[in-house]
């Protein structure tokens, strides 16, 4: 080899070196780079090769009646969609659709041409069928067979609220809608309770997507199944109820009626049911005003039936219950208004002497306008304020409204003698039911409850803290009332709410609808009621029905009374309540040592 041509390679050499260095420097230049700017970026697609997401489906709690018959409750379910933007042949498609899963492939069709984006094909169905589609359409080619997804079609695979009891006690119980979204009644108050949480859990693969046997698991989101909530309903009772306002609707058809049973001695209510209902299953084929709970969220000027708040008290204030008013005509000015009475045989022309049994027995509007005006004002008010009139019951539900009654400095002589008769105050059928509660419990107030407790697995874990109970009229104040509440049914405006064997105690009321301009009352426009319990002597069952704008009779002892009376036989026989015999009576006077009724 020559001088120059050493002096070539040796360049050449020098040459390489110098690309080597580059590429070397290049790369590790790159490899720094990787290092230190972009490290996180590439854990993340590697962690995404070595971990799977898995995700775990929870369920909803449970709502119970209180003998653990369930209300609401979730199952699982799929519903089938096409993305229109990947549906390739829309006639197969359709056509495949209704082979797996039933259903008129020309509806599905019509919904897919139709439709833009995700289209719903099938909402709901059996989640079995969901796997079908899942699974997709079996292919065949001679000995060859696969299964191939349609394309463009998929399904969710969720969990459907489904409502066993149908429309029983619907406004109660509220709905979801198809994500499980609480959005009426106690599924929306006790959402927090009942709502569950789904799970997601990274866990380690193979190369292939296997989860690796006792690997690692990374918990993103802990799965959390929602609250059982158990309510003081009984179901067998709501149906009691919803039958009772069945007829009353055949017979009557009021623009809306309403029955409460409550305990008396707990507060727990046992059944409360609103007509016209709604199926919570399909809540949203129904017109929203049938989700309205009237029972707790609508006003009404309750008429007659307040007289038993201002005959206690009258009592409870030590005003002789034989003290005589008068009502000569049925009639009487005061001011510039004039009192009227709803004037029934035996009284064609005024109910004449008057003391708080008559007021209460045959409902003297003029005899508890009077007792009114002895209370004054304030005094008055303090009752009506003791029995938790003006207040929110704080019973549960999801929407209750606050009684009205203007402060009482601001009443007139007339507003006061109206007051007496239970006009020119709102309050809601649940005010009115815990009123006759109060009484029926010896004058102490037990607030009313839906909610019997919380738990999981169908048990009973948690009973919520409950308001204390309060005396608002004296035990005898209470005893007194009740035996003219009793005498009311026996001999008064009651009598259709008579039951054989018993002791029924209860109040009628008829009162007119005060128009919307807050000025005089619509014509023809009724709220018939009775509210009472039963039995008198032993009170297992306050019932308050209340109906509004019923047709063909206008009257709580026509329209009301009858309704009380089957709600109230039908619980003494389901609750196997004891009837009177002339034994026990006498036993129960001798013990007594009157022969007074109660
Ligand atoms: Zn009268």
């Amino acid at each position: 080899m020559g001088a120059r041509t050493r002096s070539v390679v040796r360049k050449r050499a020098a040459w390489l070196m110098v690309g080597f260095l580059g590429l070397f420097g290049a790369i590790s230049g790159r490899l720094v780079f990787i290092q230190l700017c972009r490290a996180d970026e590439y854990a993340k697609w590697a962690d995404k090769i070595r971990w799977a997401r898995i995700r775990i489906q929870t369920t909803r709690g449970t709502i119970y009646d209180r003998n653990g018959h369930p209300l609401a409750l979730s199952i699982r379910t799929s519903s089938v969609f096409a993305n229109t933007r990947e549906i390739e042949n829309a006639n197969l498609a359709a056509y495949r659709l209704s082979a797996l899963i039933g259903g008129d492939p020309k509806e599905y069709l019509a919904r897919i041409r139709e439709g833009r984006g995700i289209v719903w094909l099938a909402k709901k169905i059996d989640p079995r069928l969901g796997d079908r589609v899942k699974r997709g359409w079996l292919v065949e080619r001679g000995n060859w067979k696969r299964y191939e997804r349609i394309p463009g079609i998929g399904v969710w695979f969720h969990n459907k609220r489904i409502y066993p009891a149908g429309t029983a006690a619907a406004q109660v119980l509220g709905f979801t809608n198809i994500s499980g979204r609480a959005l009426a009644g106690i599924e929306w108050k006790f959402d927090e309770t009942l709502a569950n949480q789904n799970g997601e859990i990274l866990a380690e693969v193979d190369p292939k997507g296997r989860v690796l046997p006792e690997s690692e698991r990374r918990v993103k989101t802990e799965p959390r199944n929602g609250n059982d909530l158990f309510l003081t309903i009984d179901l067998n009772a709501q149906h009691i109820a919803e039958q009772a306002l069945a007829r009353v609707a055949d017979k009557f058809h009021p623009e809306s009626a309403c029955a409460i049973v409550m305990n008396p001695r707990t507060g727990e209510i046992l059944a409360l049911a609103n007509i016209p209902s709604f199926d919570p299953n399909n809540a949203l084929k129904f017109p929203p005003k049938t989700w309205a709970n009237h029972a707790v969220a609508s006003l009404y000027e309750p008429g007659s039936t307040l007289k038993a708040v201002t005959v206690a008290a009258g009592l409870n204030e030590g005003i002789s219950p034989n003290s005589v008013l008068a009502c000569c005509t049925g009639r009487e000015k005061v001011g510039k208004s004039t009192l009227r009475c709803s004037l029934h045989y035996p009284y064609s022309s005024g109910h004449g002497a008057v003391d708080m049994h008559k007021i209460i027995t045959y409902s003297c509007n003029i005899g508890a306008a009077h007792l009114a005006m002895r209370l004054g004002a304030e005094r008055l008010r303090r009752y009506e304020e003791a029995f938790g009139l003006l207040e929110k019951p704080h019973a549960g539900f999801s929407l209750e409204a606050v009684g009205y009654l203007p402060k009482a400095d601001r009443w007139s002589t007339v507003g006061l003698a109206n007051i007496g008769f239970g006009q020119g105050i709102a309050v809601t059928p649940l005010h009115m039911a815990s009123v006759y509660a109060t009484i029926a419990n010896g004058g102490v107030r037990v607030p009313p409850t839906i909610v019997l407790g919380t738990g999981s697995n169908g048990k009973i874990t948690t009973r919520p803290k409950r308001a204390l109970p309060r005396r608002v009229i004296s035990r005898e104040a209470a005893a007194k009332l009740t035996e003219m509440l009793v005498e009311c049914v026996e001999e008064g405006t009651g009598k259709n709410a008579r039951i054989d064997g018993y002791l029924v105690a209860g109040k009628t009321g008829s009162a007119q609808i005060a128009s919307s301009t807050g000025r005089g009352y619509l014509p023809d426009a009724f709220v018939a009621s009775f509210i009472g319990f039963v039995p008198a002597d032993n009170p297992r069952f306050t019932i308050a029905v209340v109906v509004n704008r019923p047709k063909g009779s206008h009257f709580g002892a026509t329209v009301a009374a009858p309704a009380f009376r089957e709600i109230a036989q039908k619980l003494l026989w389901y609750y196997h309540v004891p009837a009177r015999t002339p034994e026990s009576e006498r036993v129960r006077q001798k013990n007594s040592g009157s022969k007074s009724l109660v």
